[in-house]
């Protein structure tokens, strides 16, 4: 599960993380109040983000410094009426319906910082960096040499001798080495305290000096975190965080029926029980020269009303121009599937080629079923294996895609 990065700003200054202070705004004249409290109260700079769960706002116009509530108001405006468009998203982009208005800050340098499971070690792992505010896959890519990463025993946890010679390496002088150790402490805490899978700081920047704070103060100005959705029934304050507007509603929808539905970029919709089935499902939808534009995994025993739902998800979406149902029933049973297909029929209709291949468990009672249903699924073809299935499947979509 991934949260926004108000969220994550309020997960690490609850943790001890130093982070500039922000409100969350969901529309212009909530920015509007929110900024003229803020600047009549003395503040010279804002900074006006876009909270979607996507990256790379910065270059794509979503994160503003201003300097007026004018400016501030401008930013939000534009904010909520484009989409953004990153590196990070597809090409139509995301949907802006939350701002961040936070205190902007001087900055002299900035750092990436980042823990993170590491499969190949099977442990968390620290990953910092003095090539900061950029994208680590770049610097990763150009600078690997300035990418420093420390395996965190999970019996033992990060000790501060090793954090410390971490932080030096970097760069960070001063006072500022046990600011940098204390918040890459802290963080590793808040990372295995909440199962996090992935909490990241880019960039984590330490301001210009003054006369009170010579070395300036390091601080976190972006937040990214993900979490173990498997450990989420143990975090309830984390999964109240959770936004539905930023996930797929096809996705939410099957997730809220217990199915697992993966949207692609084709135009075949697939319907099919079992992981392992929906791959070799697609593979052979391709090998006959088709595109799956989804798959729908109805799993083992799911009960009519969910595979009547399974079908309506795959219809409503946009993109499809035919229908495969495989089933290999097992637990699962054919006959239940063609009922939910003749009341799929019945609710939505199927304008589209529909290409039926059951197999095992109840299967001739579901072709009774799908025979005495014929006039209601005009477009329906049966077939006798799974190949018989994709080439009929990808020859009828592209008859009529043709
Ligand atoms: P993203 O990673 O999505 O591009 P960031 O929050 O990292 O968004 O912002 C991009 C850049 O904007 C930062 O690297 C920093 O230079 C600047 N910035 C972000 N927040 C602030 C802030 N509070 N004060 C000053 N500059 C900021
Ligand atoms: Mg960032």
């Amino acid at each position: 599960m991934k949260i926004h990065e108000y969220q994550a700003r309020q997960l690490l200054a609850e943790a001890g993380i130093p982070v500039p202070s922000g409100t969350m705004v969901t529309s212009v004249e909530q920015a509007d109040a929110a900024s003229k409290k803020l600047f009549d109260a003395g503040a010279s700079l804002r900074v006006v983000k876009a909270q979607v769960h996507a990256g790379g706002r910065g270059k794509a116009g979503f994160v503003k410094l201003c300097r007026t509530p004018d400016e501030v108001h401008e930013a939000a405006t534009f904010m909520f009426n484009n989409k953004m468009v990153s590196v990070q998203t597809d090409p139509s982009g995301l949907k802006v319906t939350k701002v961040l208005i936070a205190d902007g800050v001087d900055i002299d340098k900035e750092y990436y910082l980042a823990i993170t499971t590491d499969r190949e070690s099977e442990a968390n792992t620290l990953i910092a960096s003095s090539e900061g505010g950029v994208e680590i896959e770049t610097v990763a890519h150009e600078h690997p040499d300035a990418i420093k990463t420390l395996r965190i025993d999970p019996l033992t946890g990060l000790q501060t001798d090793q954090v410390t010679k971490i932080v030096k390496e970097l760069g960070f002088i001063g006072t500022q080495v046990d600011q940098a150790t204390d918040i890459i402490l802290k963080l590793s805490t808040l990372v295995k305290e909440t199962d996090a899978s992935l909490a990241e700081i880019n960039p984590l920047i330490v301001t210009p000096g003054t006369s009170e704070h010579p070395d300036g103060i390091v601080m976190a100005i972006d937040a990214k975190f993900n979490f173990d959705d498997n450990a989420l029934f143990r975090h309830p304050e984390i999964r109240e965080m959770f936004d539905p507007t930023e996930e797929n509603p096809a996705e939410l929808s099957a997730a809220e029926h217990d199915l697992n539905f993966i949207a692609l970029d084709g135009n075949i919709g697939c319907l099919v029980n079992g992981a392992g089935l929906a791959m070799a499902t697609m593979d052979i939808i391709k090998l006959h020269g088709g595109s799956p534009a989804n798959f729908l995994d109805v799993g083992g025993s799911a009960s009519l009303e969910a595979v009547t739902e399974a079908f309506r998800i795959i219809l409503s979406d946009e993109k499809v121009e035919g229908v495969l149902v495989n089933i290999f029933g097992g637990i699962m049973q054919c006959d239940v599937i063609a009922e939910a297909i003749v009341a799929a029929a019945k609710d939505v209709g199927f304008s589209v080629p529909l290409v039926v291949r059951l197999e095992g468990t109840n299967v001739d009672a579901a072709r009774r079923i799908l025979d005495a249903a014929k006039t209601e699924l005009p477009t329906m073809q049966t077939a006798t294996d799974l190949e018989d299935a994709a080439a009929k499947v990808a020859t009828a979509v592209a008859a009529t895609c043709a």
